[in-house]
């Protein structure tokens, strides 16, 4: 029997989690994705499942990406938050700096999990609960932001009560790493600076890359606990899709070979359960009703557009999902008059919609290593050094004094086609030659890319632009951002440590004596002319970028729907919900409170399993609902979640473990 309709909007990770547990939970979902599909055969086996991809370089570097978002048609607006724009003559921000690509994400069935590069990362203990170890060794108190000038706070949930749904995310989307043990304990994990868990990962780590394994050695030689990094792409055949063959083609592509673990094998599964995927339908506007005498709505469907013919429609259900990222789902709900300034009265109560948008402040060290390392081929990262996360990995660990940065991946490359492009435009004729042989991006790179925490601000915020609409017709998000001094200082703490890290590499004792770094540099470095000849021109232009411009490069996109215990804490419930909404949710990074320095995907869908077992079992849809919430109220919620766990994704290793009432409570702290 049904348990009602629901529309998800977005086929990418969150919206294909959420659309997967509530069609196998009986609920008649529809998935309204905006980008085309490029898949045949979903809803069947995924041995069946074919694709549009190849690796071909060309095709994606030379012509418009297949799955990118087009930013000529949809393009985003961008202007800085801070006092080092250009202010007009009343003191006022400029209505905008930029126009075109600002952290877009991919546009397609599977959204932006299609060409990511798959690192799957869990936050830790003390990531939750950041801001009252810092508010504890300052004196100060725990409820308000222990950062000045931050709007920094505590998640509603802890990571004991998060540890089930990334067990159970990890086996469904299928994450390889290296801790290994038995179900329920003992787990033996290399990465000592993650915290403990119940499950081993479903298959072991692949081939480790020269590039990312010299640096690891390197990491090593200096004390680091570097370690594989857990990744969402498949090391063996599992459930039906290929092993990794390690072609090269991964971070910008599609894999040919099904091993890449994305949203699109969650719309698969949600399909073979009878869900309805409808591709090239842009959703632009949540339509809802208001409760007379309440005070609050309820959300009665979507509007929408076939994004071939122009042609626009309605659909009705019992609930609908925003899982189309942060920034779209702000510009979504802005379009229907859901909070923001021209929002109809209390349907944000926190004011805070769109507000603390987060990226990660990345911090790049490169290497050009004397002999070739063969950077182009393998995954492009397949270890990581997290010693410059922070101290320890829970709250006991704390020392404010240790900056809060993040993960550092350790690999790189740029393939053959794109090194090329880099300098077509200043280099030719010899020099082009001499640098094509030395192929210093594609064959000898190795670099870092540190994820630094990014504090949340309230001034960090996504709106509608006021004049700028894409080929739809439709305003676009504008993004008014600045980093904070404390990502920039801890950026600045940690980049000579990475330096230190690249320079180890060859050191005496590690496996690859041999091969040495040419040069290593932080960007923003000026170098000394180290190649031969005009060549030299490459290297100097890729590190003397500015570190800090005004646009993140990062696509980890947090924030504009923080989760709160209450409704002035955040727009969303500690189960996603609008507060003042019976039935809408949002699915994905804008619930993050803040953000952690760790690849976001892994926690974007452990939080949509969470959002959608929470609907199913009543906790935040149907009578269920709460006002406000206390930190109890998510204790007792936690076991009527993780029984949906136990029934309907039984056949995995944490799933029996609640089964069999074998879970390692103790490991965790009881709820
Ligand atoms: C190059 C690259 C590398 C990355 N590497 C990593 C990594 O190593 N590890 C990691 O954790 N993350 C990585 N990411 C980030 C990762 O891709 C995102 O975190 C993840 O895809 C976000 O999931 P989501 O479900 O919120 O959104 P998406 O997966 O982007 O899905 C959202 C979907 O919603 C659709 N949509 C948007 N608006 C509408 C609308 N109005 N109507 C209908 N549909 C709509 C979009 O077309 C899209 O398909 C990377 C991203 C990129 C681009
Ligand atoms: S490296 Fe592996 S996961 Fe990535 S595209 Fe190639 S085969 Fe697919």
């Amino acid at each position: 029997m049904s348990q009602g309709t629901a529309i998800v909007v977005g086929s990418g990770a969150s919206g294909g989690m959420v659309a997967r547990f509530l069609a196998r939970a009986g609920w008649k979902v529809t998935i309204l994705e905006k980008g085309p599909n490029y898949f045949s055969g979903l809803g069947g086996p995924a041995s069946g499942v074919t694709n549009s991809w190849a690796n071909d370089e060309i095709g994606y570097e030379a012509r418009t990406p297949p799955i990118g978002q087009d930013v000529t048609l949809e393009p985003r607006s961008f202007r800085n938050a801070g006092a080092d724009s250009t202010l007009d003559a009343n003191g006022a921000l400029p209505d905008r700096e930029f126009v075109g690509d600002v952290n877009t994400l991919p546009t397609t069935v599977g959204g932006g999990t299609l060409h990511y590069d798959a690192k799957a990362r869990r936050l830790r203990e003390i990531d939750f609960v950041a801001n009252s170890a810092f508010a504890q060794a300052a004196g100060t108190s725990p409820s308000e932001s222990a950062i000045p000038g931050a709007n920094y706070a505590d998640w509603p949930m802890q990571y004991r009560h998060l540890e089930p749904f990334y067990a159970v995310a990890e086996e469904i989307v299928g994450v390889q790493g290296p801790a290994s043990g038995k179900p329920g304990g003992p787990i033996t994990n290399p990465n000592p600076y993650e915290s403990p868990r119940s499950t081993p990962f479903p298959m072991p780590p692949g081939v480790g890359q020269l590039n990312s394994l010299l640096t690891y050695y390197a990491a090593k030689s200096l004390g680091y606990g570097a370690a594989p990094v857990p990744t969402s792409i498949v090391s063996r055949p599992y459930r039906g899709r290929s092993a990794c063959v390690d072609c090269g083609y991964c971070l910008d592509f599609g894999c040919p070979i099904n091993a890449k673990s994305g949203g699109v094998w969650q719309v698969n599964d949600a399909m073979a359960a009878g869900a309805t995927l409808l591709a090239n339908t842009n959703v632009i506007e949540v339509l809802f009703r208001s409760n007379p005498g309440t005070g609050r709505y309820s959300a009665t469907g979507v509007k929408y557009m076939d994004t071939e013919t122009g042609t626009t429609g309605t659909m009705g259900a019992d609930l609908v999902v925003l899982a189309n990222t942060p920034i779209e789902a702000t510009r979504l709900s802005f379009m229907s008059q859901i909070g923001g300034p021209d929002g109809l009265s209390n349907t944000d109560p926190s004011g805070q919609l769109g507000q603390n948008l987060m990226f990660h402040l990345q911090t790049t060290a490169l290497a050009v290593m004397d002999h070739e390392i063969h950077s182009c081929r393998g995954r492009t990262s397949t270890h990581t050094n997290d010693a410059f996360w922070g101290s320890g990995p829970s709250a006991a660990d704390f020392d404010p004094t240790v900056p809060r940065a993040g993960i550092c991946e350790m690999g790189g490359n740029l393939n053959p086609v794109q090194a090329g492009t880099e300098v077509a435009a200043f280099m030719y004729g010899p020099s082009l030659k001499t640098y094509m042989s030395l192929a210093p991006f594609s064959n000898r790179l190795a670099a870092f890319t540190l994820q630094g925490e990014d504090m949340p601000q309230t001034t960090n915020h996504v709106d509608l632009d006021p004049q700028i609409v894409d080929v739809y017709g439709q305003p676009v998000p504008r993004i008014t951002y600045r980093s904070h001094p404390y990502e920039l200082a801890a950026s600045a703490y940690y980049a000579p440590k990475m330096l230190e890290v690249m320079e180890a590499v060859g050191a005496p004792g590690t496996p690859y004596p041999e091969i040495h770094p040419i040069f290593a540099a932080s960007i923003n470095t000026t170098l000394p002319p180290v190649l031969p000849g005009e060549a030299d021109q490459v290297t100097s232009q890729a590190t003397n970028q500015t570190p800090f411009n005004d646009i993140p490069a990062s696509r980890h996109i947090m924030g504009t729907h923080r989760m709160a215990l209450t409704p002035d804490g955040g727009p969303c419930d500690p189960y996603g919900r609008y507060w003042n909404f019976d039935n809408l949710y949002h699915a994905g990074g804008g619930l993050y409170v803040t953000a952690a320095g760790a690849n976001v995907t892994l926690t974007m869908w452990a939080l949509a399993y969470w959002v959608a077992a929470a609907i199913n079992t009543g906790i935040s849809y149907g009578s269920g609902i709460q006002t406000s919430y206390a930190s109890r109220d998510v204790d007792d919620n936690l076991s009527k979640l993780t029984a949906q766990i136990g029934r309907y994704d039984p056949d995995t290793m944490i799933g029996d473990l609640f089964n069999t009432g074998r879970y390692p409570y103790s490991t965790f702290g009881s709820p």
